[in-house]
């Protein structure tokens, strides 16, 4: 069976795999020179090999690590990513949150119970509602965004300032008033309810396309600059830019899967022909299809890679970051870059308000953030010495924006013989790797599905 891919981001690589896997003959169709997308390694012409963004994965990101597992048998995944139980600490150490190795969800419970930095009954206040959810069976209200749920649970402004927020913002790179409750939950409920490791936080070792795209990519065919302008589903076959092939997974963003797959001229004509109580069924989840992918918006994530004049090393890995917009400190994390003793990463979520400001400046107080925050942790040996090289990577549609009621579109498409895969599939996650990797194994699943029952009936 001939199949192609497009998009070869981590749910595209995660579907062709797959395929691959199944006995399909695979082609990836990549506009980009190199593999990766969104989460994807960058020659820095000064630091070498860094991210286009800081990307942290969970314990729970359980497919992901299976696959990174498969692609390199016989190494032990430490040598990939470095695993630590979840531990969240400001750069200041006035707020420390450390969950001990115990059993799941107690380790969790014990986090919140011995939180630094909170009075008791903010601490008491944040068990109860975690509490409260897990017997609720992790559910929110319809509709409900994330700040409704704190209220709900009657959480404090210092509780939702310190721990909710950041926490929500990292997930969901949306603000606690706009973001989906639900989604907050869904991924409350897989890292702090799940088995104990879940919890665990895992910061790659290696750049983000070393980490497995490149592995994956040497093992398919793959095109890179190919920018694929038009797929058309015909009864026998599809046709990517004229190419025949059985059938295809699109694995783009919604915005370049509505371009190819959708003519808007025929869309809008077929809108008009037709009363809604007129169209067939067939037309009725073209029209839906193209809907959601038009109802997408974005937000921006931007990262500042830091090369220092000498060795420094943060006191944690991670750490956060307190905010004061009125000074530019709009960072919120702040990493050791794992093996560049020299360099850190500053994470700075939902950034698009930020980026029309002056860059050198922006630069220059987030760095000024770094230094003095650190400068009052107890165990912070030195003063963070002067930045020597600095690159600013801003994705500008990092993530999709995570509010509730959104309609996310599932694997399955109005055309038996094309899938769509992306972390903006109707996954239950936000727009994560996980999410990514879930979406491209289950687009190839229901691919090779149709497929079969398609060639059944033929
Ligand atoms: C700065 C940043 C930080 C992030 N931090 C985290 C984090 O800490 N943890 C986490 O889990 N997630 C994080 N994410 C989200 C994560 O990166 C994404 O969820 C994931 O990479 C999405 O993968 P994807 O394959 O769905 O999409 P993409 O990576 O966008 O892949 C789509 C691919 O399709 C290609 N393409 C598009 N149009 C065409 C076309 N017409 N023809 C051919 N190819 C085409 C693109 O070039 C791209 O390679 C972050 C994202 C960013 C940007």
């Amino acid at each position: 069976m001939k199949l192609a891919v497009i998009g070869a981001g981590w749910a595209g690589l995660a579907a062709a795999l797959s395929l691959q896997d199944r006995g399909a003959h695979v082609t990836v169709f990549e506009a980009a020179p190199l593999p990766g997308g969104r989460a994807r390694g960058v020659d820095d012409i000064h630091m070498g090999n860094i991210d286009n963004g800081q990307h942290l994965m969970l314990g729970a990101y359980t497919e992901t690590i299976k696959l990174i597992e498969s692609l390199h048998p016989g190494q032990n995944i430490d040598q990939r990513l470095v695993r630590e139980p979840l531990h969240l600490e400001s750069a200041d150490g006035t707020f420390r949150l450390h969950a001990p190795r115990l059993p799941a969800p107690f380790n969790t419970l014990v986090a919140l119970l011995f939180t630094k930095g909170l009075p008791t009954s903010d601490r008491v206040l944040a068990l109860r509602m975690m509490v409260s959810c897990r017997l609720g069976g992790w559910q929110a209200r319809p509709g409900e965004t994330a700040a409704r749920l704190l209220s709900r649970y009657q959480q404090s402004t210092l509780l939702s300032r310190k721990l909710w927020s950041p926490l929500c913002l990292a997930a969901l790179n949306t603000p606690l008033d706009s973001s989906c409750a639900q989604l907050f939950l869904n991924v409350l409920r897989d890292s702090l309810d799940a088995h104990r490791e879940a919890s665990d936080l895992l910061i790659p070792r290696l750049d983000l396309t070393e980490l497995w795209p490149a592995a994956a990519s040497r093992a398919l065919t793959m095109r890179y600059r190919h920018l694929v302008r038009k797929v058309q589903a015909k009864p026998t076959h599809v046709e990517i830019d004229g190419e025949v092939f059985d059938g295809c997974v699109v694995a783009t963003p919604p915005y370049a899967a509505a371009r190819i797959l959708f003519d808007q001229a025929e869309v809008t004509a077929s809108v008009m022909r037709a009363s809604a109580d007129m169209r067939t069924p067939e037309q009725e989840s073209e029209i839906s299809l193209f809907r959601m992918l038009g109802a997408f918006n974005y937000r921006a994530i931007a990262t500042l890679t830091l090369e220092l004049e000498s060795d420094w090393r943060l006191p944690r890995s991670m750490m956060m970051l307190d905010e004061n917009h009125s000074r530019g400190h709009v960072g919120q994390w702040v990493f050791n870059r794992i093996g560049h003793n020299k360099q850190i990463t500053v994470v700075i979520s939902d950034s698009s308000d930020f980026l029309k400001q002056d860059r050198a400046r922006f630069v220059s107080d987030i760095a000024s953030q770094v230094r003095e925050q650190t400068a009052r942790h107890p165990q912070c040996k030195a003063p963070m010495p002067d930045v020597r090289y600095q690159r600013l990577i801003v994705e500008k549609r990092a993530t999709f924006d995570a509010t509730p009621d959104l309609a996310r579109p599932a694997n399955r498409s109005p055309w038996p013989r094309i899938t769509l895969a992306g972390d903006w599939t109707d996954t239950g996650y936000p727009a994560v790797l996980e999410g990514a990797v879930r979406s491209g194994r289950s687009a190839a699943a229901v691919l090779l599905r149709q497929l079969g029952s398609s060639s059944a009936r033929e």
